[in-house]
């Protein structure tokens, strides 16, 4: 552990939340109230209400008011893109608050956080100007008798599921572009990590969001998630997290047809040909597989590495893991922070105690710690892994790499599509034919050559596989949340049927 000094001081007493309905918040009198403790310090940041199936239909029904009302879709796409300008000042005047919360309530390093938080305004941007961009198409050849339009509707009322591991920029790359297409919106973001959506809600509101546009319902998926993805004025569900539960999300939308939108889980390979920078890809891997504490869906948890570099590489791994800076997410200098709760630290233990029954070579041992002053584990390299071992299958959701090495480019793209997922992959050459063989080949929705998990709003993400269905972000992002409307207009007399 890195043992610098804090910048932060813990809260003496945690921060309530109601829920946000309609505009306004709702207070937490008559409900139960769930208590979230920083992973990290053990100690109560945030209340919240447990929301109940009547508060969901609450939510719901101040959606489709102000769905139905044109509340939001009458708007102009200049006028909706001016109030997500303004969300956007309003994140980068609270942006040091949210980067707070979000750290006491995730465990990541308070420098993530305050990217993040960043970067997620930046979104909002976007977004603003994808909302005047928005349009259909027209048909001007259909013979002088006949004119055709193709529009773009917003799909109605979307009902937003989100995760723990990057609760505000996840929702920051889902609600502005649901907004933008004119959709109302209920979000559930986990229990364990509300703080930030709810404050979203009100910078919405506070940026001239009409009320009933964006609702939050804290609590947890069986009873408000499980509600939202049965309900029949749900039009559209967006659920991100894992494959399991985006499975039952799935099924239950079957009820009255919702369009879905799923991102949902990865075991991501990372590619390194003997011609790589290899420095440059030792940097890389171990930021795939470390950022966020392994807790990233696109993170890069299969190493594929040519057999002839491998004891180099593995060197330069162990080396340059040694002087990863791991420990508490308030110091400025951390970067790798806590493990989200007990559940999943003891998943990632497991996992660890697996990889090495299984006969895995450890080539970082892995420092499992959970302690009075919070959870937090050591990133730990496997090699020698072999395609039929856990560690090489299952998505861990934690700081465990495992190496598996490859003789020829075939082999390495077949390892690299072994598995149920393809959310992303990353290729690290210099020969450029190399690379492009690999991105066609490799079944995923994002790909990374000599880089990984950068980019921006710009290009959409998505999964193939059991990684998800349909595109978040960039205008794909906008467009997914409209339905499409076919016009055909008959111009001059009818030709009469019946004569
Ligand atoms: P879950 O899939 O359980 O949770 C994601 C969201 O869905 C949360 O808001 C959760 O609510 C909600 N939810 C839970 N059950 C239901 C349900 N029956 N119906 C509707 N919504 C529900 O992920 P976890 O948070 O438990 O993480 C477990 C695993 O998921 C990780 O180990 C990882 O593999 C994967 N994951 C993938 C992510 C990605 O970005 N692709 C993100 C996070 C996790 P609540 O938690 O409040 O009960």
């Amino acid at each position: 552990m890195t043992n610098m000094t804090k910048t932060i001081t813990l809260p003496t007493a945690p921060r309530e939340f109601g829920l946000y309905i309609n505009g306004k918040w709702v207070a937490a009198q008559g409900h139960k109230l769930f208590e979230r403790c920083s992973p990290a310090h053990g100690v109560p940041v945030t209340r919240t209400i447990v929301g109940t199936e009547a508060d969901v239909n609450t939510a719901v029904a101040a959606a489709k008011t102000a769905f139905e009302k044109r509340r939001w879709a009458g708007l102009s796409g200049q006028q909706r893109g001016d109030v997500l300008l303004k969300a956007a000042a309003l994140i980068r005047e609270r942006a040091e608050e949210l980067a707070v919360l979000e750290t006491f309530e995730t465990g990541k390093p308070i420098s993530q956080s305050r990217g993040e938080v960043l970067a997620s305004a930046g979104i909002y941007e976007y977004a603003a100007g994808a909302a005047r961009m928005l349009h259909g198409d027209t048909f001007n050849n259909l013979g002088d008798e006949m004119f055709g339009l193709v529009t773009r509707e917003p799909i109605g009322v979307v009902g937003l599921i989100t995760p723990w591991n990057f609760p505000f920029f996840i929702l920051a790359e889902r609600l502005p572009f649901i907004l933008a297409s004119g959709c109302t919106v209920v979000a559930k973001p986990s229990d364990l990590t509300s703080a930030t959506t709810l404050i979203m809600a009100e910078i919405l509101t506070k940026a001239g969001l009409p009320d009933g546009v964006f609702n939050v319902v804290t609590g947890s998926g069986s009873t408000v998630g499980e509600v939202l993805s049965h309900h029949p004025d749900i039009d559209m569900l967006s659920f991100t997290g894992s494959t399991d539960i985006g499975k039952r999300v799935l099924a239950a939308s079957a009820s009255n047809f919702k369009k879905l939108s799923l991102e949902l889980g990865g075991k991501n390979p990372h590619l390194v040909f003997a011609d790589a920078q290899l420095e440059d890809a030792v940097d890389g891997v171990i930021f795939g597989f470390c950022f966020n504490a392994g807790q990233c869906c696109v993170g890069g948890s299969r190493l594929l590495v040519e057999k002839s570099i491998l004891p180099k590489f593995e060197q330069l791994l162990a080396q340059k893991l040694s002087r990863l800076r791991v420990g508490d997410p308030l110091n400025p200098q951390t970067q790798v922070g806590a493990i989200v709760n007990e559940k999943q630290h003891q998943t990632i233990s497991d996992y660890i105690a697996r990889g090495v029954k299984q006969n895995a070579r450890l080539v970082t041992q892995g420092n499992v710690h959970a302690s009075a002053e919070g959870l937090f584990i050591q990133p730990t390299v496997f090699s020698d892994v072999t395609s039929d071992m856990d560690i090489a299958t299952d998505e861990i959701f934690g700081p465990v790499l495992a190496i598996l090495p490859f003789e020829t480019e075939e082999e390495a793209i077949r390892i690299a599509n072994d598995t149920i997922y393809g959310l992303s992959a990353t290729i690290w050459t210099q020969n450029l034919s190399i690379a492009m063989r690999a991105v066609r080949s490799i079944r995923a929705g994002r790909v990374w050559v000599n880089t990984t998990i950068s980019g921006g709003p710009e290009m959409p993400s998505g999964g193939f596989k059991q990684s998800g269905i349909g595109r978040e972000t960039g205008l794909y992002g906008v467009e997914e949340y409209t339905e499409i409307k076919s016009t055909h207009i008959a111009l001059g007399p009818r030709t009469h049927w019946v004569s």
